[in-house]
């Protein structure tokens, strides 16, 4: 199978995950694999795009379990030899009305969506093939959450030189200034959900520096996006754009044709390069 293409997506059972699993199906020359941290509900969203006609491969993949990311890192090396498309979907976000302790929603929150995404990018990035595309699917609010962040943490989250360990240590930093509740005296946002994006753009920047630094002649593009405010169980039924529509951005940064050199490193919503 080491020559068919293979495209892989994080948290996509349901909401923008499985809508880009359902364009990918329809659009990317290979192998789709949708992927959930619950078998059950990941077969039966294979079962509903059967039933669309579409055919996509499921593999169980829990991103806050190194050895299920492992597990699925495996799998790909073995039969594939790698892997051409990877878009890191899944997230969580506590409701705006939980009561949930903010330190909790913070360790909670980070837990997923920066450290998680992070650990399937530094297992899953060694295997990326020569002209593969990466998406990170970040969010508008990591640039809002960045506004309100510190001068000095600005500045941080938008050099050029941070490297992935600052990057870690300044994600971890957060969380524990929430457990001595010093956050917003340490010029940290009042957002969790907002922070753990902020980490996600970054990453991206740092990753696509690095991409460049080493692995330059491999054409390998790797971005941020927002998808927009999306109907899905995370937004609520009043967001604007349809589970579908959410899809737009990302799948267009998975499919770039081979000729493009970008975008690269940036951060895009409405497939359009956004100022960070
Ligand atoms: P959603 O409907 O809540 O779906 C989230 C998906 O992520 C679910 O499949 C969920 O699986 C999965 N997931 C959560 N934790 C996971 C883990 N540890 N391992 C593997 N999968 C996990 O949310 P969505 O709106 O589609 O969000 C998708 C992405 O878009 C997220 O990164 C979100 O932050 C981002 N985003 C959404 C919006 C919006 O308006 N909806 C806006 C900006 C950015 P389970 O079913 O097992 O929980």
């Amino acid at each position: 199978m080491a020559n068919v293409p293979v495209a892989v997506v994080t948290g996509s059972n349901k909401g923008i995950g499985f809508a880009i699993v359902r364009a990918l199906c329809k659009q990317f020359p290979g192998d789709v694999y949708l992927t959930a941290r619950d078998p059950g509900r990941g077969q039966e969203a294979v079962a509903k795009l059967q039933e669309e006609g579409l055919r996509a491969l499921f593999h169980q993949l829990d991103i806050d379990d190194l050895q299920s990311i492992r597990a699925l890192r495996d799998f790909l090396k073995e039969k594939y030899g790698g892997l051409n498309v990877l878009v890191n979907n899944a997230g969580i976000a506590f409701k705006v009305h939980d009561t949930t302790p903010f330190a909790v929603q913070a360790e909670v929150t980070l837990k997923t969506n920066f450290f998680g995404t992070r650990n399937v990018c530094t297992e899953l990035l060694p295997l990326v093939k020569p002209y593969g595309k990466v998406v990170n699917v970040s969010s508008m609010v990591s640039s809002s959450a960045l506004g309100g962040c510190s001068r000095e943490l600005q500045q941080k989250f938008r050099s050029d030189t941070i490297t992935e360990d600052e990057l870690v240590e300044l994600m971890t930093k957060f969380v524990e200034d929430t457990k001595k509740s010093v956050h917003e005296k340490e010029g940290w946002p009042n957002t969790a959900y907002g922070v753990s994006k902020i980490g996600v753009t970054v990453l991206s920047r740092i990753q696509a520096r690095m991409l460049n630094e080493k692995r330059k002649g491999d054409h390998i593009l790797l971005n941020a996006c927002c998808p927009g405010w999306v109907r899905t169980d995370m937004a609520g039924p009043k967001a604007t754009k349809s589970p579908d529509e959410g899809a737009e951005t990302p799948v267009y940064l998975a499919l770039l044709p081979s000729d493009a050199d970008g975008p690269h490193g940036q951060f895009l919503s409405n497939k359009t390069v956004r100022t960070w």
